[in-house]
């Protein structure tokens, strides 16, 4: 076969192996938000969590953490308290029967004072530069993927990155000085109600 023809076949079987993701955010979204913790004994899910993730995972998207970590740079804990802080999370989860797919973290903050962690990156949300190594190291189809967050610079980072997003807030009032990035497609109260928003959005799935 000539090589033009088999990079063609090779780019759709490509396109069509690709696995839409929901990007979730960790603090406040997928576990309590207790600022710059990294002791897995204090870290506790919160309400409709797994459930949600069942729902999403049964679905056929990976699930995928996107945390800005900024202790690291400040000095409040060393990066390597991270991979603590990943597996206390993939063994709750397996406890759900889920399989955490990726765990992406920012350890910089531009006025850090741990000089090699005190840079202005692309990676601390609202960039998207954590979401978009996981697109691809991961081959995510991304137009069919989701950002899940408490924050709006979730949201944003979401949007630049290209997919849709659920902001996860109880009593969230938009204002004025809030930019387009920063309005989410969708506002839900816990992370199981945004998994039946994604699953109605985009499979008519019944509420
Ligand atoms: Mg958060
Ligand atoms: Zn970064």
């Amino acid at each position: 076969m000539e090589n033009q023809k088999i990079l063609h076949l090779t780019n759709n079987l490509n396109s069509q192996s690709k696995i839409p993701a929901v990007f979730i955010d960790k603090d406040g979204t997928l576990i309590e938000d207790v600022p710059y913790n990294v002791d897995p004994q204090l870290m506790r899910l919160t309400t409709g969590a797994i459930e949600g993730l069942q729902l999403l995972s049964k679905a056929g998207y990976k699930l995928i953490i996107i945390t800005n970590q900024s202790g690291v740079a400040r000095g409040y804990f060393p990066e390597s308290s991270l991979v603590a802080v990943e597996a206390r999370l993939s063994e709750v989860l397996a406890e759900g029967n889920l399989l955490l797919d990726g765990f992406y973290y920012c350890p910089h903050h531009p006025n850090g004072v741990v000089s090699e962690y005190a840079i202005d990156c692309d990676c601390r949300k609202p960039k998207p530069g954590l979401i978009l190594r996981a697109v691809v190291e991961h081959n995510i189809d991304l137009q069919n993927s989701w950002l899940i967050g408490d924050s709006l610079s979730d949201v944003e980072a979401g949007k630049l990155a290209g997919c849709k997003t659920i902001l996860i807030a109880h009593d969230h009032k938009p204002n004025l000085q809030m930019s387009h990035l920063q309005i989410p497609h969708h506002i839900a109260s816990t992370l199981s109600r945004a998994a039946q928003i994604i699953l109605y959005d985009e499979h008519n799935f019944q509420i």
